[in-house]
C-alpha cells in the first residue's frame, strides 16, 4: 500500500467508515515487487487481523466477522499456524522472500496468488489448514520457481503436495510412516481405471479431469516421493534447496529438477525422469523363487526400478540388499548389502545369500509406487 496519508488512513485501520462527497473516488495505490500475478480483496465485513513473525513478515488474514463462532475459532487458531508453515517452507525449499501474505475468506476453495491465497471460510479444522498449507505452499513452486504450468502442471501441483503434506505432517504431528500416501493410493486408483495420460500431456489436453489431477497433483508428488527411494531422503531434501537456490525467479524445466537431483546425489536420472513423466509404464517387481540361500527376482513391469530388500533367515536375522538399476550409475547412500546392479534388459535377477532364508520383502518402505503388491513377499513354507 503506497498512499494511505494521501486516503487519510492506515489500511490497519480499516473498520473505519470513510465519508467522500458525492462523486469523489479514493484511489488506493499498490505496489509487489517480483510478482506475476495479483489479486486483491475487500468486503466491509471483513475483520483484519494481522500477525507480525519475528522475521519481520506481516501476516494477515481477513475473513467474515459474522462466521459462525467455530468457524472463527479456526480462522484465529490458523494465524499461529500459518507462521510455522512460512517457517517450515523457509527451511525446507528457500526463504520466503516477500514483507507479507495474507490469508483472505474468498473465491470458491481454495486458490494460489502472489503473497495471497483465496480461500472459503466454512471450513473445518483440519480442511482450513491443510488448504491454507497447499495453497502457501504454491507461493514456492507456482511463484518464486515458477514453472510453466500448462506445459508441467506437476512440476508445481506435485511439489506442493509433496512439501505441504510433510509440513502438515509435522506441524499438526500427525505421525504418519508416509505423509504422501493417499497420493500412492490416487496413483493406483487412477492406473488401475485405465485412464492414466503421461505428465508430458499439456494441462489443456488431458481427456479427462481424473487423469489431469492425478498427474499434476499425485504422480507429480510421487516423482519426489519416490526419489526418496531411489536417491535416499536426505539427498531429495538437499536437491530441494538446491533447486530454489539455482532456479528461483528463472522459470525451470523437466531437466532442471532432474540435474539437480543428479548433482546432489550423483546417481543419472535421465531414465527416471523419462519412463515417470513420458509415458505411463507402471513399477512390478516380484519375488520368483526362493531356494535355500537362492533368491531370484524378477521385473513384471515396464518401468524398471532400483531393489531395497529385506530378507529374514532361518535363524530370526534380518538383512537389507540394495541392487541399483544400472542406468543409475551409483546408488543411494545406505548402510545395506550392496549387490550387482541390475541391468534394464534381464527380467530376472538371481543372487545368494550366506544363510538359508525364511522371508523376502520388496521395499519394506512401500516409496516404489509398485502397482502389484501380493508378489513383494515371500515367505518359505515351513
Ligand atoms: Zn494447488
Amino acid at each position: 500500500m503506497q498512499n494511505p496519508q494521501e486516503i487519510g488512513h492506515g489500511y490497519e485501520n480499516s473498520s473505519e467508515k470513510l465519508t467522500l462527497p458525492s462523486g469523489e473516488k479514493l484511489h488506493w495505490h499498490f505496489k509487489a515487487d517480483n510478482v506475476h500475478d495479483f489479486t486483491w480483496a475487500a468486503d466491509p465485513e471483513y475483520k483484519h487481523d494481522i500477525l507480525n513473525m519475528e522475521n519481520g513478515i506481516a501476516l494477515h488474514f481477513l475473513y467474515k466477522k459474522n462466521l459462525d463462532p467455530q468457524y472463527l475459532e479456526n480462522w484465529q487458531k490458523l494465524q499461529g499456524k500459518t507462521a510455522e508453515l512460512i517457517q517450515y517452507f523457509s527451511k525446507h525449499i528457500g526463504p520466503y522472500p516477500y514483507p507479507q501474505y495474507s490469508v483472505i475468506q474468498g473465491g470458491d476453495g481454495g486458490m494460489e496468488y502472489a503473497m495471497c491465497t483465496l480461500i472459503t471460510g466454512k471450513r473445518k479444522w483440519g480442511s482450513l489448514f491443510g488448504v491454507t498449507a497447499h495453497e502457501l505452499a504454491h507461493t514456492w513452486f507456482q511463484f518464486l520457481l515458477a514453472t510453466n504450468e500448462t506445459k508441467h502442471p506437476w512440476m508445481d501441483e506435485g511439489f506442493t503436495t509433496y512439501i505441504s503434506n510433510k509440513a502438515e505432517n509435522e506441524i499438526l504431528k500427525e505421525n504418519k510412516v508416509n505423509p504422501q500416501d493417499g497420493s500412492y493410493r490416487h496413483y493406483y486408483y487412477v492406473v488401475g481405471s485405465g485412464v492414466e495420460e503421461p505428465l508430458t500431456t499439456h494441462a489443456d489436453r488431458y481427456h479427462t479431469n481424473m487423469a489431469y489431477s492425478m498427474a499434476s497433483y499425485s504422480k507429480g508428488n510421487l516423482f519426489l516421493s519416490q526419489l526418496e527411494y531411489i536417491i535416499g531422503k536426505e539427498n531429495v531434501a538437499k536437491t530441494l534447496l538446491k533447486y530454489y537456490e539455482d532456479f528461483a525467479f528463472k522459470h525451470p524445466t523437466p531437466n532442471d529438477i532432474k540435474r539437480t537431483a543428479e548433482k546432489v546425489s550423483g546417481v543419472h536420472l535421465d531414465w527416471y525422469l523419462n519412463e515417470w513423466t513420458q509415458t505411463t509404464h507402471t513399477i512390478d517387481y516380484g519375488i520368483k523363487s526362493v531356494d535355500g540361500t537362492k533368491i531370484t527376482l524378477e521385473r513384471i513391469g515396464k518401468m524398471p526400478m532400483p531393489i531395497d530388500l529385506s530378507v529374514t533367515y532361518e535363524d530370526g536375522t534380518e538383512e537389507m540388499f540394495v541392487i541399483p538399476l544400472r542406468m543409475m550409475r551409483g546408488n543411494k547412500p545406505t548402510n545395506a548389502t550392496l549387490l550387482e546392479d541390475w541391468t534394464f534388459a534381464h527380467p530376472t535377477y538371481t543372487f545368494n545369500t550366506d544363510k538359508k532364508v525364511s522371508s523376502v520383502t520388496i521395499d519394506p518402505s512401500k516409496l516404489m509406487a509398485d502397482i502389484e503388491l501380493k508378489n513383494n513377499t515371500y515367505t518359505t513354507l515351513k
